[in-house]
Parts: structure tokens; sequence; C-alpha cells
């Protein structure tokens, strides 16, 4: 290691940042997060930073800078933009041997500034001794999902009650308190915002000597998005990490369940369409059953699990049982598929209504009467609708709709295969045909307002210019 990584105290210390532009704003930023006085050197200040010194959160000197302006800092940035002058500062602050950083100058650099994740009191660092900042962003994005928003929060109440089980426990015994604690039910409550239950169960446990028995599982119904990993919540990747079992859908992309630890039990439960491999209600007692043994489990749906996703037969098995369970909201199948087309699902003054509707009926052979409402200003996002587009055409015709309405197809939204196209109600079998479009696919019928706007972005004009 070149760079030793160490953490500053900065409770009652000063930090001086050279700089009154947009580099100083973002040392400003970061130091702000801490207990630090900051100080700020320049003549004049950028807005930003001249709005945190009217709220006295920054102290600025505007007169010529002497070295005394860096005696007893914690750090000194020298950010000021201009490479000259930055050299001069460093010079001065090197003078009373304060430790210095200098913006993008990392030969005059004491320290660097790693990548932080921050929940604190448990903060992140990271650090690739600047030969690779962009790995350092990737890994802290990482870091980001594995480590939930209120993680910060269980440590500091871990901290609070410290000295109650040293008074209590064994060290053998708080050993396994706290792994208990970060690892079982109660950081799971914590992180879903039960902390008053979660600090109960930690102070019984500190009281009766007794933890460990996980025994009721637990079930998150989490939604995995439309099928780019990166399109997965963060509190859906959390679950994912967390689960013992997981039970996941055809749409699923298997690097969704990379996310997953590696020896999370990963089972298909998929249903291709027209042939049901999984029942319903076997899908329902197979998760019934794990949560019983006293597993995580993950029901990982494709999209959002409360959009046509049979999720509220799951929850009602769950409840029947008296399994509580959570549902882990996902990006939706309409969502995804109108912001691939750089499109909106609403749209002032063309598009005032919005309609999720599906083109399979539960009465086979039938096909659901959304239809017959639509009207000037709605968009129907019709899910599962490429295998009854023919009925779909023939309804809108029927109903002399389609001279109203326009179509946008997409199939496989934010995925590497993704096909968009644009057609009418007269056009819309041929057009999946000739595309080759197959599900999963989202046909957008919007009857617009007026015809000022639609879903797919201009194309770019042949005339030159
Ligand atoms: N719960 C899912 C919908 C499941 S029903 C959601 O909220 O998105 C399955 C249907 O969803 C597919 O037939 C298709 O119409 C749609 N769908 C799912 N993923 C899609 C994708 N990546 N692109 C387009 N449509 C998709």
């Amino acid at each position: 290691m070149k760079t030793f990584p160490m953490f500053l105290q900065m409770q009652g210390r000063r930090v001086i940042i050279a700089g009154g532009g947009e580099q100083a704003a973002q040392k400003c930023r970061l130091i702000l997060k801490t207990d630090a006085a900051i100080i700020l050197l320049a003549p004049s200040l950028d807005p930003e930073l001249s709005d945190l010194h009217a709220q006295g959160r920054v102290e600025w000197r505007k007169g010529p800078i002497g070295t005394a302006d860096f005696d007893d800092s914690a750090l000194v940035f020298v950010a000021t933009g201009c490479p000259a002058t930055d050299a001069c500062l460093h010079m001065l602050a090197k003078g009373v041997g304060a430790t210095v950083n200098v913006v993008d100058q990392p030969h005059l650099c004491d320290v660097i500034t790693p990548s932080i994740v921050d929940r604190s009191p448990v903060v992140v660092a990271i650090g690739t001794e600047g030969t690779a900042p962009v790995l350092a962003r990737q890994i802290k994005t990482k870091m980001e999902q594995l480590l939930e928003p209120r993680l910060g929060d269980l440590a500091a109440l871990a901290g609070r009650l410290r000295d109650r089980a040293s008074l209590r426990l064994e060290p053998r015994q708080r050993r396994d308190l706290w792994r208990w604690v970060f690892s079982g039910s109660v950081r799971d409550k914590h992180a879903k915002g039960s902390e008053r239950e979660a600090a109960q169960m930690i102070k019984q446990a500190i009281d009766t000597a007794n933890f460990g028995d996980d025994t009721v599982g637990s079930v998150a119904l989490v939604g995995a998005g439309p099928g780019s990993k990166d399109l997965i919540t963060l509190r859906g990747v959390q679950r994912l990490q967390e689960a013992d079992i997981i039970y996941y859908d055809r749409l699923v992309d298997p690097e969704i369940l990379d996310l997953a630890r590696r020896d999370a039990e990963r089972v298909y439960v998929g249903k291709a369409p027209g042939c049901h491999h999984w029942p319903q209600d076997k899908i329902s007692g197979v998760i019934v059953a794990a949560a019983k043994q006293g597993k995580r489990v993950v029901r990982l749906k494709c999209g959002d699990p409360g959009v046509f996703a049979r999720g509220a037969e799951e929850a009602d098995a769950l409840s029947e049982a008296g399994i509580a369970y959570e549902v882990v909201p996902g990006v939706t199948a309409a969502s995804a598929a109108s912001a691939a087309l750089g499109g909106f699902l609403t749209e002032r003054g063309t598009c005032d209504t919005l309609m999720l509707a599906t083109g399979q009926s539960a009465q086979a052979g039938k096909l659901p009467d959304w239809m017959t409402s639509m009207r000037p200003g709605m968009r129907v996002a019709v899910y599962m609708g490429v295998g009854t587009a023919v009925d779909i055409a023939q309804g809108l015709m029927g109903a002399s709709l389609a001279q109203h309405v326009e179509i946008d197809i997409v199939s496989n939204a934010q995925r590497s295969n993704q096909v968009v196209a644009k057609c009418t109600a007269e056009t819309l079998v041929q057009t999946i045909k000739s595309n080759a479009i197959e599900n999963p696919a989202i046909l957008f019928l919007t009857w617009p307002h007026a015809f000022s706007r639609t879903l797919m972005p201009p194309q770019p004009s042949q005339a030159a210019c």
C-alpha cells in the first residue's frame, strides 16, 4: 500500500478550504458531513458557498492569505482551480506542517479523499491510490446497495446499548448477541423501519441472555424491475442479500439473481404463457412452507409485484398461515417501456389518464373490456398483449377507435434485445410480424387530446441542414 487508510478525528477541529468556486464547494459539501469547523479562504465565493456563509455554516476570510491561516488545522484543501495559485498556497500550508490535499494534483497531496459510503457512524472509505476513480465509484455503488440506509442508526443503537450488554453478559455472549443483532431478525426489522421494536428485542435479549432463536421466517415479495439489473431498487437488492431462499419467475433476468448471496437457494417457479408448470397454489404453498421453517424468503417477480403478478394470491396464502410479508415495489414494465421510448406515461394536455390493462383475460378466449372505457386523453398500457394482438386490433376497429388511437410497441424494454415499433390498429398485427416482436412486450394505445406529441422520439430528419 502506498497510502494507508485512517479515520481523522473531526470533532472540535478546523478544516481550511482555499478557493471559492466549484472545486472548493465540492470539498465543502464533503466536510459539512463532519463535525469540523470550515474556514474558506477566497477573495469571493460562488453562490452556493456564499449561502453557506450567510447561514453561518462556514467562516469566510477574504483578505490576503498567510501561513498563519493554515495553523492548527486538521486538514487543508487547496482548490482554487488555478494551478499556479494552488502551488503557492500549498507551499504556505506546508510551511506550518499542515496536512494538505491539492485538488487534481496528486504529487502535491499528503492525503487523498476516498469514495465514501456514509451510514454514519458506519463509514466505508474506498481508495484506489488515484489509479481508477471509476472503479472506486463502482465499488461504492455496490456498497450502497449492500448496506441498508438505516444501518448507521442500528450501529448507533448498538453503541448506546453496549454498556448495558457489558454489565449483564460475558464477552462470548456479547459477541453472540451482536452477531444475532446484525444478521438476524433485529436487523431486518430495523431496516424495515420498526426501530422501536428492534430496540425492544435487543434490550430483552440482553436482559434475558436469550437470543439466536429466529424460528419464524419472513417473506418479501420483491419487484425485480423489467430485467436489467440496475433497475431493481436498493431495498430489493437488500432483501435478495438477506434471503435464504429465492423463488423467481420466468422473466427475471439471471443477472439479478447474481445480486443475491452466493449460498442462497434459488428456485425457478416460472410460468410460460399458456403452460402452467407451477400452478399458483403450489407456488404459494412452497413459500408458506419455507417461511414456516424459519427461512428468509424472497419471492422475486418481474416488474412490480403489484402489477399483473398474482401477488395478492400469495399474500392471501401467507396471511392465512399467519406469516408476515412485505411488498418491495419494482419498476413496472409500462414505466420501463415508456422510458425506453424517451417518452412519459402521462403528458399534460395530451394524455392525462393512464390505464394498466392486460391482453389476457382470466376467462379464456375473452378480451378484458377495458377498450370500452377509452376516451380522449387516455393511454392504455397493455401487458401480455402480443398473443391477443389480432383481437385487440379487431376490437379497436370494431369500436371505431382505430382512427384515434396511436400504438407504440416495446418488447424486452430496457434489455439488450429491446425492440420498438410504431403503428396503428390496422397495421398492428403486421408490425408485430415484420419486427418479429415477441413477449415480453407492452403495447401503448394512446388516444391523445391533440395529436401534438407522441411517445416515439422524433426521428432524425434526412434533409441536410
Ligand atoms: N409484474 C410485471 C408484469 C408481469 S405480467 C410488471 O410490473 O411489469 C408479464 C408481462 O409484463 C409481459 O407479458 C409483458 O407484457 C410485460 N413485461 C415484463 N417485462 C417486460 C419488459 N422488459 N419489456 C416489455 N414488457 C415487459
